[in-house]
């Protein structure tokens, strides 16, 4: 490449970074970097068995896959954690393809800006599965990073033996863009307890990577299905190579007890999370309804003139469309801390509501039931 074409390729890279996402080239630059804030309220869990005081849960939007410069990405561990903050993360993991060594770069950057780090590398078979490793101890010596042989007695290390290595550094592994299915050796890592996690959602891979056309987005509905089954931890993650585009990110929301990496792992290793995309959330029931029993406020108005409200209060930033059961009423949208009062014809002892933008399975909402026992007129609602 000659020194002029050299130049005319960085100037096209830059406009186009520009254009794709003005904070990349801003940094450091010119113009002020804006971290997108839209905080959760704090969520409250049933007491721990040795106390009487309720476990309070913080939400945090996590990105555990994502690639920089030491492997087939654009941007340095600095810049991807500058970016992180910028689009509201409070967590990611850095996972380029068998090598880790951004932890150690980013972590200064890391520290600075308040963001929690988690070591990361992504790793799997040769050509097949692929896994995202987290956690794992510093000295951890990848032997073959990314190319673990199906079958002993192949130039490359055997997959079971890596496996096995990779566990007892400390990793949590979970299966990135399953798109291979559930062969034996990932059922195998299931069996052994090794496979802990799996993304139901890739923004990287699209429509590509067999994702399936499902509720508006291409997605892994059917890892839903088995994250569910086989209880793993659900991630959706970016697996961003260039630069963040100004769109909707996929995110794992986490729920901790400890701000920090250790609480983070501590909630990764006890599934409390939920994917985050498409206006959509996806988790286990049980994580929806802990989430929801503090996001939501659902409470009876009655006015002066006896006209009765079902009065919603979302306290979070997440849309949320409802859809009461047995009334005749539209579904209604929460938009994020959204109030809203949905006039009934009638007073009812217990409200059900489907919620229709959160699925504990791909073809089935969440549904929760609110007993409606004491009549309040609005100036002795509670409003918290
Ligand atoms: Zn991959
Ligand atoms: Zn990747």
């Amino acid at each position: 490449m000659t020194v002029h074409s050299h130049i005319l390729l960085r100037v096209l890279t830059l406009l186009l970074c520009v254009l794709a996402f003005p904070g990349c080239v801003a940094a450091g630059r010119e113009g002020p970097l804006v971290r997108q804030e839209a905080p959760f309220p704090t969520i409250f869990g049933p007491p721990a068995a040795d106390t009487a005081e309720p476990v309070r849960y913080e939400v945090l939007r996590g990105d555990f896959h994502m690639h920089t410069v030491h492997s087939d990405g654009t941007l340095s561990p600095a810049q991807r954690v500058i970016e992180a903050w910028q689009y509201g993360y409070d967590v990611i993991a850095i996972t380029d393809h068998g090598d880790f060594r951004s932890y150690e770069e980013a972590l200064p950057t890391a520290k600075t800006l308040g963001i929690l780090l988690v070591r990361g590398m992504e790793t799997g078979l040769s050509g097949r599965e692929h896994l995202v490793a987290l956690d794992f101890s510093a000295g951890y010596q990848p032997r073959n990073p990314h190319q673990w042989s199906e079958t002993p007695g192949q130039p490359q290390v055997f997959y079971q033996d890596e496996w096995r290595t990779l566990a007892a550094a400390g990793a949590f592994v979970l299966y990135a863009h399953p798109h291979v299915g559930l062969r034996d050796q990932m059922l195998w890592g299931i069996g052994q307890g090794l496979l802990q996690g799996i993304e139901v959602k890739n923004d990287v891979v699209g429509s590509e990577w067999n994702t399936v056309q499902s509720l508006g987005t291409w997605w892994y509905p059917f890892a839903l299905d088995w994250a569910v089954e086989r209880n793993l931890t659900i991630f959706a993650d970016s697996d961003v190579h260039a630069a963040r585009g100004p769109i909707e990110q996929a995110t794992t929301l986490v729920l901790v007890k400890d701000r920090s990496p250790q609480g983070v792992m501590e909630a990764l290793r006890a599934r409390r999370t939920l994917a985050q995309f498409n206006g959509m959330l996806c988790a286990h029931e049980w994580v929806l309804k802990l989430l929801m029993a503090s996001l939501v406020d659902v409470n009876l108005t009655e006015m002066e003139d006896g006209k009765v409200f079902l009065r919603l209060h979302n306290r979070g930033p997440v849309p949320l469309t409802a859809q009461i059961a047995d009334m005749p009423v539209e579904p209604v949208t929460l938009s994020g801390y959204q109030q809203v009062l949905v006039g009934l014809r009638r007073t009812p002892d217990v409200v059900t509501i489907i919620w229709k933008n959160l699925y504990l399975r791909p073809t089935e909402n969440l549904t929760t039931t609110y007993p409606l026992v004491a009549l309040a007129r609005p100036e002795q609602v509670s409003t918290r």
